[in-house]
C-alpha cells in the first residue's frame, strides 16, 4: 500500500488507533520503515515506540513478526491490538499444538497481521520452515538491547536472531529499546548487521521525574516519613530479594498503607490480583522485585522508590521511567549504601569471568552515579550518550542541595595532562596513580615514574582523584574510548580547554562510606 500523503497517513493513525497526532519522531520512524529501510529505534520508555511497528504492519502487506522476550508482555499487547480490531497473535510456548495449528493457517491466508513471537520459539525448525511459507513484511526486534552482554537484560537467544532472519528471506527490520548506552547501540547494530540503519534517538530526558539518592541509614523510618507525606499517592517500591519486598509490604500494611508485594515466587494468581489492585487503585503501593513493571502503563505513578541499590544504571532509569508518565509529578528515590554493592557483587561470584566483569563494571556505574556530586539528569544522560547542557536542572538533589563547590581548574589541567602524557590508553585508576605518584607495578612496567605529571596531585587522596576524574569525563572534556575498554580519552572540548583554560567548578562527592544502617545487617 502507498501512502504517500502525509495526512493519509495520519488518518490512518487515528482510524485505527484513534489518536490525532504522532509523537516525537513516530511519523519519520514509520515512513523509513514503509521505504523498506532497515530501522533503529531508541526511545524512552512510554514513548510510544510499539506504534513505529504495529501502524507500519497494518499497512504494509503481509506479515509483520514482532520478536518479544516477554510472554506475559505479549499477551497484554495481543489483548490491546485485538481491542484495535487488528488481528495480531502470538506465538510462544503457551500454545497447544491444535492452536499453533490454527495458527499458521491463518498465517498462511493472510488472515493475521501482526505476529508476536518469542526467540524460543524462532530458534525452532518448524517455526523456521512455517515462516518461510509466509509472506513476511517486516520484522521487529522489541527490547533489542537483550542482544547485548554490555546492557542489562542479556539474553542468550537474541544472539541468533540475525540468523532467523536471513533464514527467512530479504526484509527490512526495525529494533527498538530504551535503553541503549553508545556501546550497546553499537553491539546491538553490529549483532543484527544493521551497521547501515537509519538510527532515530529520541531524547531520554524526562524533565517532570525528580531524581534523589539517600543514604541507607534508619531506611524504614525515612521510608515511612516519606510514604506519609505522599499519602494516598500510587507509587512503586523495588527491593532486590522477594523476601524483602514480603518485609516491606507487611511493614506498610502495618503501618496502615495501602501495599501489595509483586515477585515472580508468588503464586501466579496473587500476582496478577495484586498488579491488577494496583493498576484499579485498590491499593497504593506495590512493592516489588524488578519483575515488575515491564509493559505496565500506569500514568499516574508518583513515586519510584528503589529501597535496594539498582544493578545498573540502565534498569534504574527504566524503573524509575514508570513514574510520572502522565507527564506529572514522579519522585525517584533510592537508598543508596556500599554494601548494598557488596551484596550485589556477591550474587554474581558464580558467573562466567566475562559476566562478573561485565556486572562489575554496571554496578560502579551506579557506585559513580550514586555517589557524584553532579545534577542527576546530567549524568543519566550522559551515560545513555546525550549531553544535558543545562546549569541547573533544578529536579535532583544536586541542584536543589547543591555540594559545597571549589575552582577545579588546576586539578582538571593536571588530569588532562595526565592523560596525555600517558597517550590515552590508561583508565582510571592507572591515571590516579600516577597524578598521586603512587608507584605499583603498572607505573614501574609503563616507566610513567618519569613523567612531568607524577605525583604532581600527591596532596589529595585517591577518592578525590577519582571524583574529579569522573566530573571531568561527565562534562565531557574527557570521553570513553568505546575501542579500548576502560581507556579515557581527551575530547575535542578537552583539546580547547588544554590550549586556552578557562575557570571550572568542581564539587566534592558525597560520603557514604561512614552510613552504616544496623537494621540492614541482618
Ligand atoms: P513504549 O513501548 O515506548 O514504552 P508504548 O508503545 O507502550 O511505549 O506507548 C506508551 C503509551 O503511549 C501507550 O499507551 C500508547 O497507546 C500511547 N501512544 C503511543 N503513540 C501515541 C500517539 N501518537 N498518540 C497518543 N498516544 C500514543
Ligand atoms: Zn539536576
Amino acid at each position: 500500500m502507498l501512502v504517500e500523503e502525509k495526512d493519509a497517513l495520519k488518518e490512518r493513525l487515528k482510524e485505527i488507533f484513534g489518536y490525532s497526532q504522532f509523537r516525537g519522531n513516530q511519523e519519520t520512524i514509520i515512513r523509513n520503515l514503509l521505504d523498506g529501510k532497515n530501522t533503529f529505534v531508541i526511545m524512552p520508555t512510554g514513548a510510544g515506540k510499539s506504534l513505529c511497528y504495529q501502524l507500519p504492519a497494518m499497512l504494509r502487506e503481509g506479515l509483520a513478526i514482532v520478536i518479544s522476550p516477554l510472554i506475559a508482555l505479549m499477551k497484554n499487547q495481543v489483548d490491546q491490538m485485538n481491542a484495535y480490531g487488528v488481528n495480531a497473535r502470538f506465538l510462544n510456548s503457551t500454545l497447544s499444538k491444535g492452536e499453533i495449528t490454527r495458527l499458521k493457517k491463518d498465517c498462511m491466508n493472510g488472515v493475521v497481521k501482526l505476529l508476536y513471537v518469542a526467540p524460543e520459539s524462532l530458534n525452532k525448525e518448524e517455526t523456521i520452515d512455517f515462516l518461510k511459507k509466509v509472506n513476511v513484511a517486516f520484522v521487529a526486534i522489541d527490547e533489542a538491547h537483550c542482544i547485548s552482554e554490555w546492557g542489562h537484560d542479556f539474553r542468550p537467544e537474541y544472539r541468533k536472531i540475525k540468523t532467523m532472519i536471513q533464514n527467512l528471506g530479504d526484509m527490512p527490520v526495525i529494533a527498538l529499546t530504551a535503553t541503549a548506552t553508545p556501546k550497546v547501540q553499537l553491539d546491538i547494530q553490529k549483532n543484527l548487521q544493521m551497521e547501515e540503519a537509519d538510527v532515530f534517538i529520541s531524547s531520554f530526558n524526562r524533565k517532570n521525574l525528580y531524581y534523589e539518592v539517600r543514604p541507607k541509614k534508619e531506611t524504614k523510618k525515612q521510608l515511612i516519613k516519606f510514604l506519609k507525606d505522599h499519602k494516598g499517592k500510587s507509587g512503586v517500591i523495588y527491593c532486590l530479594s522477594r523476601k524483602k519486598v514480603e518485609e516491606i509490604a507487611q511493614l506498610l500494611n502495618v503501618n496502615g498503607f495501602k501495599a501489595a508485594p509483586y515477585h515472580a515466587g508468588l503464586d501466579p494468581d496473587v500476582r496478577m490480583k495484586n498488579q491488577d489492585d494496583f493498576l484499579n487503585e485498590e491499593v497504593d503501593i506495590i512493592v516489588a522485585t524488578i519483575a515488575f513493571g515491564m509493559g505496565i502503563d500506569k500514568p499516574d505513578v508518583r513515586f519510584v522508590v528503589h529501597y535496594d541499590v539498582p544493578k545498573s544504571l540502565e534498569g534504574y532509569y527504566q524503573e524509575t521511567g514508570r513514574g510520572g508518565r502522565d507527564g506529572l509529578e514522579g519522585l525517584c528515590l533510592m537508598f543508596y549504601s556500599h554494601n548494598d554493592l557488596n551484596k550485589l557483587e556477591k550474587f554474581n561470584k558464580d558467573k562466567p569471568v566475562q559476566e562478573r566483569e561485565n556486572a562489575r563494571i554496571l554496578l560502579q556505574e551506579m557506585e559513580y552515579y550514586a555517589e557524584s556530586p553532579v545534577c542527576r539528569r546530567r549524568q543519566l544522560l550522559h551515560y545513555f550518550g546525550e549531553e544535558y547542557t543545562q546549569e541547573n536542572c533544578g529536579m535532583c538533589d544536586n541542584c536543589v542541595h547543591p555540594r559545597e563547590r571549589f575552582d577545579g581548574t588546576e586539578a582538571v589541567k593536571l588530569v588532562l595532562q595526565t592523560v596525555k602524557q600517558t597517550n590515552e590508553r590508561f583508565g582510571l585508576n592507572h591515571l590516579v596513580n600516577v597524578i598521586r605518584g603512587v608507584e605499583d607495578e603498572y607505573v614501574k612496567s609503563y616507566g610513567h615514574f618519569d613523567l612531568a605529571v607524577y605525583g604532581k596531585g600527591a596532596e589529595e587522596d585517591a577518592d578525590y582523584w577519582k571524583s574529579v576524574i569522573r566530573q571531568t569525563l561527565i562534562y565531557q572534556y574527557l570521553e570513553k574510548d568505546i575501542d579500548n575498554i576502560g581507556a579515557l580519552k581527551i575530547s575535542e572540548r578537552g583539546e580547547k580547554f588544554l590550549k586556552k583554560p578557562h575557570a571550572i567548578e568542581l564539587a566534592r562527592d558525597h560520603d557514604f562510606t561512614t552510613e552504616v544502617d544496623e537494621e540492614e545487617e541482618s
